[in-house]
C-alpha cells in the first residue's frame, strides 16, 4: 500500500493558460519581443483550442497539486465559457478574472466601455461560474475605467485581480500619463483593498509597497514566470517586512509546479539578504493555499496527498516532509487524485 501525507490543496491565483502553448518556442528578446509572439498565439485561439489546451493545462496543474485556478482571461468572452468548461471538466476549481481591457493589445480582447464588460461579466455570473474583476493593467485601462471598477467591485464584494509594475517601462509610461506610478494610481482609483489582488508588484518602490501594506491588498507573485520573461525579483523581503500578504501563480505556465514557484520565492529572498530561512515552512505554504484561496474568494477545496514512497523522499522523515518538498521536490510527489 503506498504510505501518502495528506496536505491542503495549493491554489493557483495567476493563470493564462494558453500561454502554455509558447513553451520551448518563445526564446530571445525581451518581455516587449515575448510579448509579440504571445498575442500572435493569443490571436489564434478559438473555443475549442482553448477547451482542448486549458482542459490539458488544468489537469497538469490537477496532478501537480493545484486544486483551484484563477484564470486571467482576456480572450474575449465565448472563450471564457470554453475555459470555465474545461475547468470542470478538469477537476480543478476554477474562477473566471475576467479582463476588462480598453486599449492596446488585440481587438478581441477589447470592450468598448465599462458597461459592456459588466455586461459580459453579468452573463458570466448568471450562468454559474465564480468571476472576479480584473482591469488588465494601468496600461489597459484608463483612470475611468479603474473607478468604475474598483467602484463595482467593492459593491459586489468581487475580488479584483490587476496587473502592476511587472516591467519599468510600464511605470514610465504610468509617470507620464497621469504623474504617479502604477500602485498610486490604483490607489487613487479606489482599486485597492483586501478584495484586491496586484499581480507581479517586481518593480513597486517603498511607497507603493506601503499603499499596498495599508489596504490590505495581496501580492501574487509568479517567479518562474518572471524569471522566464527577465521581469526581475519581487522585493520579497520588502514584502515580508510589511507584512503584505502573498500568493503565488504558474501565469504564463512554462512550468507547473507550486512547491518550484514556492521555492523561488524563499530563494530570492536568500539571495536578497543572505540568509536560510527567511519564510518559514508554514508561511510558504499558506501562500500556495489558503492565501491563494482568499485572494480567489475561493471557499473550500480538496486536499492533495504526497507519495511518501517517492525516490525524491527516500530517507526523509515524515515530520520532515513538508520542509522537504519545498526544498527539493518536484510536482510529481503528488498522487493522482
Ligand atoms: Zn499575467
Amino acid at each position: 500500500m503506498t504510505r501518502a501525507l495528506t496536505l491542503p490543496g495549493l491554489v493557483n491565483a495567476h493563470s493564462h493558460a494558453f500561454q502554455r502553448a509558447l513553451r520551448g518556442r518563445a526564446a530571445g528578446g525581451d518581455f516587449w519581443a515575448w510579448r509579440e509572439g504571445m498575442l500572435a498565439e493569443a490571436d489564434a485561439q478559438t473555443p475549442q483550442t482553448v477547451l482542448d489546451l486549458y482542459t490539458d493545462t488544468y489537469r497538469e496543474m490537477r496532478a501537480a497539486g493545484f486544486t483551484a485556478v484563477g484564470e486571467f482571461h482576456y480572450l474575449g468572452f465565448e472563450t471564457a465559457l470554453a475555459a470555465a468548461d474545461a475547468g470542470a471538466e478538469a477537476g480543478i476549481g476554477f474562477v473566471c478574472l475576467y479582463v476588462a481591457y480598453a486599449r492596446g493589445g488585440l481587438e478581441r480582447m477589447q470592450q468598448p466601455t465599462v458597461a459592456a464588460y459588466l455586461e459580459q461579466l453579468e452573463t458570466l455570473r448568471d450562468r454559474g461560474i465564480a468571476v472576479g474583476v480584473a482591469p488588465h493593467s494601468v496600461r489597459a485601462c484608463p483612470r475611468e475605467w479603474l473607478v468604475e471598477l474598483g467602484r463595482y467591485a467593492a459593491a459586489e464584494g468581487l475580488p479584483l485581480h490587476v496587473h502592476a509594475c511587472e516591467q519599468p517601462r510600464e511605470i514610465e509610461e504610468c509617470l507620464a500619463e497621469h504623474g504617479v506610478r502604477p500602485v498610486e494610481l490604483l490607489a487613487d482609483c479606489g482599486c485597492l483593498g483586501e478584495s484586491t489582488t496586484v499581480v507581479h508588484a517586481t518593480h513597486a518602490n517603498g511607497t507603493e509597497l506601503d499603499l499596498l501594506r495599508d489596504s490590505g491588498a495581496t501580492i501574487c507573485a509568479c517567479p518562474t514566470t518572471e524569471a522566464d520573461l527577465g521581469d526581475g525579483f519581487v522585493p520579497a523581503v520588502r514584502v515580508r517586512h510589511r507584512g503584505i500578504p502573498l500568493c503565488i501563480g504558474s501565469d504564463s505556465n512554462v512550468r507547473i509546479d507550486p512547491f518550484e514557484e514556492l521555492r523561488e520565492l524563499e530563494g530570492i529572498a536568500r539571495r536578497q539578504t543572505g540568509r536560510r530561512g527567511v519564510f518559514s515552512t508554514d508561511e510558504l505554504f499558506r501562500f500556495g493555499g489558503d492565501q491563494g484561496a482568499r485572494a480567489l474568494g475561493v471557499e473550500s477545496r480538496p486536499g492533495i496527498e504526497i507519495d511518501l514512497d517517492h525516490r525524491s523522499l527516500r530517507g526523509v522523515a515524515e515530520e520532515h516532509v513538508p520542509a522537504a518538498l519545498l526544498a527539493g521536490c518536484g510536482a510529481d510527489v503528488v498522487l493522482a487524485s
